[in-house]
């Protein structure tokens, strides 16, 4: 781990990596407060920012616009229903050979990547939500 990192994102990292889901900046703050290892809302955006720019993290923003951060070793990708925001999570990257080649090809240092597939999930189609043709 890089010792570069803040006590705080030290907190929130390893927060994360013990998580088995995503958590928003309002979960860490809750957790941690949980944890008697509370830090202002700010402190916690804060220290996700460094966290991002180091590349120790990744962000995925929901349709709602809310952000959720993960370790960045996951490459998960989801298909998310805009109906009831349930996420079913893809068993395998489907761009990873991509990522590899993008690499190369622009000598760029890609941390992470996300893509999410949006749409309506089986259980709201079979409940009667509108679905358009094609
Ligand atoms: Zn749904
Ligand atoms: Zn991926």
């Amino acid at each position: 781990m890089s010792p570069h990192l803040t006590r705080s994102q030290e907190r929130i990292l390893k927060l994360l990596d013990a998580s088995d889901r995503a958590l928003s900046a309002q979960d860490l703050y809750l957790e941690l407060r949980q944890r008697k290892q509370g830090m202002g809302l700010a402190t916690v955006y804060r220290a996700l920012d460094g966290l991002k720019l180091a590349g120790s993290i990744q962000v995925r923003t929901l349709a709602s616009g809310e952000s959720l951060y993960s370790s960045s070793h996951e490459d998960r990708h989801h298909l998310t229903c805009l109906h009831c925001g349930n996420s079913i999570e893809l068993d395998q990257c489907p761009v990873h050979q991509l990522e590899t080649q993008l690499r190369q090809q622009h000598q760029f240092k890609i941390y992470y990547h996300t893509l999410e597939f949006f749409g309506i999930c089986t259980d709201c189609q079979a409940a009667g939500i509108q679905v358009p043709q094609g």
